[in-house]
Order: C-alpha cells, then sequence, then structure tokens
C-alpha cells in the first residue's frame, strides 16, 4: 500500500526568485496538508549527505554546490499516495520536459534549478524527512 507522506524542498532558485509563496500555494490547492515546514541553508556537507545516494553521478558536485548556494524550505506533505502525487505536481526533472500546470514547468529555469524536490518513494521520504525534522516534529 502507498504511503500518506513525502519530503520537498523548495529550492534555491526558487527561494531566490521569491517564488516560495506560490508554491506553497499551489501545493496546498493540490490537497496536501503541511505537517512540519523550515526555512534554513544547507551547508556544503549537508548537501553532500542528504545527495549521497547520487555521489557517483556526473553532476554531483555541481548539484552539492547549487544546493548549498541558497535558503531552501523543507517540509514534510500529507495526502493519499502522496509520493506519486506530489511528482505528478512537480512535473519532469527537466523543466523543458514537464507537463504544463506542474511546479517545475511554471517555475524552474534549468534541470539542475529546478525549484522543488519531491521524493521518489516511501521509504526515502521517511528518510529525507528526518534529515531536517526531530521525531517530535514529525508526529504533530
Ligand atoms: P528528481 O527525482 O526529479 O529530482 O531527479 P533526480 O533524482 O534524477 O536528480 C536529483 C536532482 O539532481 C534533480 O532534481 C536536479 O536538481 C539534479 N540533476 C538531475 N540531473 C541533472 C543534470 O543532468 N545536471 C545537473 N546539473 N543537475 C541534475
Amino acid at each position: 500500500m502507498s504511503g500518506n507522506r513525502t519530503f520537498t524542498m523548495i529550492k534555491p532558485d526558487a527561494t531566490g526568485a521569491g517564488h516560495t509563496g506560490k508554491i506553497i500555494d499551489k501545493i496546498i490547492e493540490a490537497g496536501f496538508s503541511i505537517k512540519a515546514m523550515k526555512w534554513t541553508q544547507l551547508s556544503k556537507e549537508d548537501a553532500q549527505a542528504f545527495y549521497a545516494v547520487h555521489s557517483e553521478r556526473p553532476f554531483y558536485e555541481e548539484l552539492v554546490d547549487y544546493m548549498s548556494s541558497g535558503p531552501i524550505v523543507a517540509a514534510i506533505l500529507e495526502k493519499d499516495n502522496a509520493v506519486a502525487s506530489f511528482r505528478d505536481l512537480i512535473g519532469a526533472t527537466n523543466p523543458a520536459e514537464a507537463a504544463e500546470g506542474t511546479i517545475r514547468k511554471m517555475f524552474a529555469t534549468s534541470i539542475a534549478a529546478n525549484a522543488v524536490h519531491g521524493s521518489d518513494s516511501d521509504e526515502n521520504a521517511a528518510i529525507e524527512g528526518s534529515f531536517y525534522f526531530s521525531e517530535r516534529e514529525k508526529t504533530k
């Protein structure tokens, strides 16, 4: 059975461009409820740890530099079938290929600076949520 929670980050390109509020509106309009949320900035070491699964990929260094370059908003979201439903809402990794109306189509500028993160599995949603939020914050 699919889980009802996912994890997101609004990335530095989107916070820097003043899109945070508009993106949160889209998330709420799509039926997600926010269970935890925080505005913060990753150090380079934080970004390396968060994206450790991508450490062998050619764009890893670029991704780490980019994700630690400015503020992000981390959040745990709840909705039925949350992981798949949220990935539908954000659209394809490359905004040039993202469907009309998706968050990446509306707000992303490139495959690297693609406005938002969305977990790709229930297991990763739980791991990623725990990266930012304590047990007490997560159980609200
Ligand atoms: P996602 O699940 O849609 O976020 O995509 P991936 O898991 O494949 O990649 C993780 C993140 O790495 C993406 O959201 C992008 O920010 C970044 N990324 C993916 N592909 C590329 C690429 O070819 N070049 C660069 N610079 N960054 C990339």
